[in-house]
Parts: structure tokens; sequence; C-alpha cells
């Protein structure tokens, strides 16, 4: 099937130059010519006569005539059916070339009506075989039995031709041609039983012998070869009847009676076109006139490459072809009609899927108008294929519109569910997870109700993009609660930073011993009021982060850990920050200086001796160097270092900051170590400096006052 499909999909050009003839016999055409090359013309010359009306394709008929050369079958075909068959010169007799010709019926010869002819309404297509004369000649034998495969396997009504002097001679020409014309049609319509109607027309009739005994003698014999063939395997016993309808009409001679020569052509008119007309649907091929051409190419290469030919394969093969270009049409149009939609000018998607589905339901109507006529398993896998190509381009519009909803949705659900958590946080009862759970639930709902709008066919489900969409929205809720964390993580920093920094630098400004245990104690006091509240022991959860968050349980603890972490960062950073060495200086002199140069009630101190200077001073300085190691190492009263709770080596470029830092033998990324040994005794160097020129001042105002 596949290499007759190949065939039949690239036909061979045909060699022949006849065309359709011009003029005077405009609507005859050399079906096949004497080389026997087919006539690529044939679908033209059809549709010049198709029947707009005729939704199924099934409103023609085929009439092939077939007998020996020179009966006068041209002459009949051409009064019955106003063609224009050659027809042998009477004067030349010359010798009538072989072929097969074709025409559309110009009219029906009629006797009944007045203007005795009858419009060929139901499109009686004439198939007028020449050169067949029932030989023995190995050529003629060929041709005869090629001509009459390619007749039976379309026509309807085969004329046999027959002078009345030749029936009931059942040796000669005649004969040989029944025989043939019966093994043929038995060959092709054993298995399917297909009928056709046997036409005897018995030309030259005298009337001497009656119609009815010249049908007898011609049944008779048709039985008799019927009896001699041999038939294939399960048919050995069927009657010729259940092959062939037989009727029989006879013909005056046409020289000598011509006016009743003329009047019997009109009555056989007649019954073709009468009410019980010679046709019967059962003969009918059942082939769609627009497959016509199709089929009969198909059968006529078959014959010629001598293949058996099996009548219900060439008629899936021709519904492929046919299903084929009428699906390949279809959906030129479809895509025409679907490009000239301008699909962004259209806002709703309602709209959208409107349109798709009316060019969609447009492409397959007609497809099913005009392919349904063709076998059925045929038509429904063409139709199948077509449906999956239109759907294939509606997707392409259909999954951009999707993306652009989903884009859509998931921008609202995160502002929405941000909205919501700005009302709830007010009343303080909604679970930001409830929120975004119900949120997430709502936005999946609508982006389904999306999906269902664009669902116009069982093969298309949209569920690769209600899959992904269901992942984006997920994850985009993840990130909310991952923002809403660092968000809730950074705000606790700043209220902790604010307070926090203004205290140490009050109590640093003025150190003491306890200083540490004073800035460790505000520290725990702020952690507490900032923190803690956050972490509650609840019956349902055991932290608020998860209230606050949504977050599962591990990812709360997580919350709890970082916000400590970010707590004591800041108070390195805080203290690190502020302890340099000029600062710790400016303290320290400033203790020295109150303990120097003003009285315990905070009055200046008027020098009354050098004594009382050189006493003071030694306390004084003595006091001041004694609060370097506060400043240097944060360090508690009882000396343990301040030592975090958590872990906060882990930052990212901790191995640079530990390079650069590390002083001797005093890593200063240590959290409480602040200044390294030789910033101390820099800064004990500038104090000494800087109190041994207030010593000296004050030393000499005293000597100064004593001399006056
Ligand atoms: P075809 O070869 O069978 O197609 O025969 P044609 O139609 O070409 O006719 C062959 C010859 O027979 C022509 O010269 C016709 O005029 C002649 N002829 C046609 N019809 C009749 C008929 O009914 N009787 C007789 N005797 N001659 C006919
Ligand atoms: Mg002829």
């Amino acid at each position: 099937i596949d290499q007759l499909n190949e065939q039949l999909t690239k036909p061979k050009p045909s060699k022949m130059s006849a065309e359709i003839q011009a003029s005077d016999s405009a609507f005859s055409l050399q079906l096949i010519d004497e080389n026997k090359n087919f006539n690529d013309k044939l679908l033209t010359y059809i549709n010049r006569f198709t029947d707009q009306t005729d939704s199924s394709g099934l409103n023609y008929h085929i009439v092939s005539v077939f007998g020996s050369q020179s009966t006068g079958k041209s002459t009949l075909l051409n009064g019955l059916f106003g063609t224009k068959f050659d027809v042998m010169d009477e004067k030349k007799r010359q010798q009538t070339t072989k072929g097969i010709w074709f025409s559309h019926a110009n009219y029906i010869a009629s006797e009944s009506l007045p203007e005795k002819r009858q419009d060929n309404s139901k499109h009686i297509f004439v198939l007028d075989v020449e050169g067949v004369d029932g030989r023995e000649k190995a050529d003629d034998k060929d041709f005869e039995r090629k001509s009459a495969l390619f007749a039976l396997a379309s026509t309807e009504v085969l004329i046999i031709n027959i002078w009345e002097h030749q029936v009931g001679l059942y040796q000669g020409a005649n004969m040989e041609l029944l025989k043939t014309v019966m093994e043929v049609n038995l060959s092709l319509f054993h298995s399917s039983k297909q009928k056709c109607l046997l036409l005897f027309v018995i030309r030259d009739f005298t009337g001497v012998t009656p119609l009815s005994n010249l049908a007898d003698s011609l049944r008779s014999d048709l039985n008799h070869i019927w009896q001699e063939m041999t038939k294939p395997e399960g048919c050995e016993n069927e009657e010729i009847q259940s092959y062939f309808d037989l009727d029989f009409f006879s013909i005056a001679h046409k020289h000598f009676q011509s006016e009743e020569f003329a009047k019997n052509i009109r009555q056989l008119g007649d019954r073709f076109s009468s009410e019980d007309s010679l046709f019967r649907p059962k003969y009918h091929r059942g082939i769609p006139i627009d497959a016509w051409a199709v089929y009969s190419r198909q059968i006529w290469e078959q014959i010629e490459l001598n293949k058996d030919l099996d009548l219900p394969t060439q008629q899936i093969l021709v519904a492929r072809f046919r299903c084929d270009e009428i699906s390949a049409e279809v959906y030129k149009e479809f895509y025409d009609a679907f490009n000239q939609i301008n699909f962004k000018n259209i806002k709703s998607d309602e709209d959208i899927a409107e349109k798709m589905k009316s060019v969609r339901s447009d492409a397959l109507s007609a497809y099913d108008e005009q392919a349904s006529r063709y076998q059925n398993s045929v038509f429904e896998e063409r139709k199948k294929k077509l449906e999956d190509k239109i759907d294939a381009k509606l997707f392409e519009v259909q999954s951009e519109r999707l993306d652009a909803v989903s884009k859509a949705l998931i921008a609202d659900f995160e502002q929405n569910a941000l909205k919501l958590k700005r009302k709830s946080s007010k009343d303080g009862d909604v679970h930001f997870g409830e929120i975004l759970d119900s949120s997430n639930s709502k936005c999946v709902e609508a982006f389904t109700r999306v999906i269902s709008i664009y669902k116009m066919s069982n093969g298309v489900t949209f569920s690769k993009q209600l899959e992904d969409f269901k992942v984006t929205l997920h994850k985009s809720g993840l990130e909310l609660k991952m923002k809403e964390r660092e968000r809730l993580v950074s705000k606790i920093t700043k209220k902790f930073q604010l307070r926090f920094k203004e205290k140490v630098i009050i109590i640093l400004s003025n150190p003491s011993t306890d200083s540490w245990d004073k800035i460790l104690a505000y520290f725990h006091e702020l952690e507490d009021k900032l923190v803690k509240k956050y972490i509650v022991k609840g019956e349902e959860s055991d932290s608020k982060f998860d209230f606050l968050l949504g977050l599962d349980e591990n990812t709360n603890k997580d919350t709890g850990a970082q916000i400590e972490k970010a707590l004591w960062l800041k108070f390195k950073d805080i203290i690190h920050d502020f302890i340099t060495e000029e600062t710790v200086s400016r303290i320290l002199r400033n203790k020295f200086e109150d303990a120097f140069k003003y009285d315990s009630d905070g009055t200046p101190t008027l020098w009354r001796s050098v004594a009382q200077v050189d006493s003071r001073f030694t306390k004084a300085r003595t006091d001041a160097v004694s609060l370097l190691p506060v400043l240097s190492t944060a360090i508690l009263e009882e000396g343990q270092e301040i030592i975090p709770d958590v872990d906060i080596s882990h930052k990212d470029d901790q191995d640079d900051e530990y390079d650069e830092d590390y002083d001797g033998d005093i890593p200063l990324h240590f959290f409480g170590h602040l200044l390294s040994a030789r910033q101390q005794s820099n800064i004990s160097r500038r104090l000494r400096r800087e109190t041994d020129a207030i010593y000296v001042d004050a030393k000499r105002s005293v000597i100064a006052g004593q001399t006056h």
C-alpha cells in the first residue's frame, strides 16, 4: 500500500499530447491513449462539471460501451448523450485507433419530453472504449482486457453493443468479448459482490425475431460462458446473476429505418432518466466525484503494472489521498484565518478563546463536510491529525496567554498576600502561612479557570502549564516568607542598634571596671525585649515566627538564631567601631582631667601646693591608666571575657578580616579584643605626654602664684 501511495502522490508525468478536444467536441477527453498513457487533465475536466449542490459527491454516473469495432458505438453514445465522440467516416472507412474516451453527457435524449432531450442533471459521464474487437491477437487481447478492467472498476451500466445478426452465433468475436468482460468482472468483484448492469443494445434490429427471443438466446449464451469459466475458489457455484443484472434493448437500422433508429435512441434515453432508471444505487462504486480522477488514475496504473486490482485497497488509497488533500486545504484556510486575528487587540481570554473556537470548528466542520464521504477509519485518522495540527497552532497563542496570566497572577499573589498580612497584623490574628495558603489556592483556582477557557480539545490539557504555575507559585510564596523574615530580622536589628549604640557610648565614655557588666546586662535586656517575644512556647507552635512568617519549625529555629547572631554581630561592630586609639585617648584624658583639675564636688581645683599637685597627678594618672584594660578588652568585673552565646565567626570575608586585624599574638577578630598591644602602648604613650604637659602647666601656675 505504501508503494502504491507513493505512486499516487507522485503522478507520473504523462507523455500524452492529446488535449481536451477543442471547440466542437469541447466535452470529450482522451482519458487513455493508444500508448496506454493516462491523461493528466482529467481532474480539470471533471471540475468543469462539478455539481455545487451535491455535498455527497455521489451524484454522478458512469456508463461505458463495449463492443466490436465499427458497430456504431460512438454513433449511439452521441445520439443518446449528446456527446461528440469520433465516428468513423462512412466513405473513408479508416481503421479506428485504440483508447478510452471520456465525456460528460451534454444531455440525455428523450422521446417523452417535447424538447426531445433531458438535462444531464444526473451528471452522466460516458466512457467510449475504442479499438476492441474480440480477436485473438495478443496485443489486442491485452488492451481489451485492460479496458474491460478499467471500465468495470467504475461503470454502473455497461452497454454491450451487438448486431442482431450476430446474436446466437456462439462462436465469434462477440463471445470472446463477453468472456473477457465476465472473467474480469469476476476477478474484480468476487470478494465484494459488486454488481453492474449489462445492457445489451441490439443494433440493426429488424423485428423479425422478437427482442425477448433474442434476449433468451443471449442469456443462454452467457450462462454457457459462465458455466465454462474457471472461477475463483469459493465462487464455483455462483450464478451469473450475483454479478450482473441483464437488460436488453433494440435499435432499428440507422440507414434503412432512420426515423425509427432515432426514436429508439430517444426511448433508450428515457430509460436512463426515468423514475425507474437503469441506474440502481447498488451499481454505484461510491467514489465521490472529486476523487474520481485519483481513483481512475490509480486503477489504470495498477492495471498497467499488471497488478491484481484490489478495489477495497484502492478505495482506502483514494480515501487517504483525498483526506490528506482536503486536510491540507482546510489547514491552509484555518492558518490564514488564524493569522488574521489580531490577538494583541483582544483583551479578554473569553473573547480570544471564542475566536479560536470558531476558527477551529470552522476548519473541522469544513473537513467533516468534504472528507466524511471517504472511508471512515481513514477519515477519522486524518481528522485526528488535522486536529492535532490545528491545536498545535492554537497552542502557540494559548501558551503565550497562559504565560502572561501566570505572571500577572503571581504578581497579584505577592501583593495581595502582603496587603492581607499588613491588614491582619493590625488585628494580629491571622497566620501568614494561612494567608499564603489561601492566596495560593485562589490563584490556582483562577489559573485553572483560565485554562478551562482555553481548553477546546481533549488532546490539549495544559497540565504542564498548571504544574509549572503551581511550582512558581510555591517558590514565590517561599520567597515572600524569606523576604518577610529578612525584613523582620533587619527591623529588630535596627531597633537594637539604635538603642544599644547610645548606651554603649554613654557607658564607655565614662568607663569603670564594671562597664562591661552594665553593657552585657543591657544587651540581654534588649535581647529579651526585642527577640524573646517572638520565641513563645505555645500549644500549636513554639514560635511566633511560625505565626508571622509561616515558616516550618526548623526555619523558625533558624530565624531565632539568625536574629541572635545579627545582634551579637551588631554588638561587636558597635564596640569595635567606637573603640579607636583616638576615642580611647580622649576618654582617658578626660578621665584624667576630671580627676586632676576638678574637686570631688565638680569645682575647678585651686592649687595650694606643689605637693598637692604631685599627689593629685599621680592618683589621677594611675586611675586613668588603670582604665585602659577596660577599653581594650570586653571583660567583666569578675574577669571573664564576653563571649557571644552564638557562633558569629561565619562571616563571609572572615579570612581576610583575620589577616588584616591580626596584631601580634592577639587575633583581633575575637569578639572582645578591641585594641591591640601596639594600640594600647600608643595610647599610654600619648596619655603620658598629654598628662605630663597638663601637670607641668599646673605646677608652673602654683610656683608662679607663690612668687607673687
Ligand atoms: P464504433 O467504432 O463502434 O464507434 O462505430 P461508429 O459509431 O464510428 O460507426 C461506425 C460506422 O457505422 C459509421 O460509418 C456509422 O455511420 C455506421 N453506423 C452507425 N450506427 C449504425 C447502425 O445502427 N447501423 C449501421 N448499419 N451502421 C451504423
Ligand atoms: Mg467509436
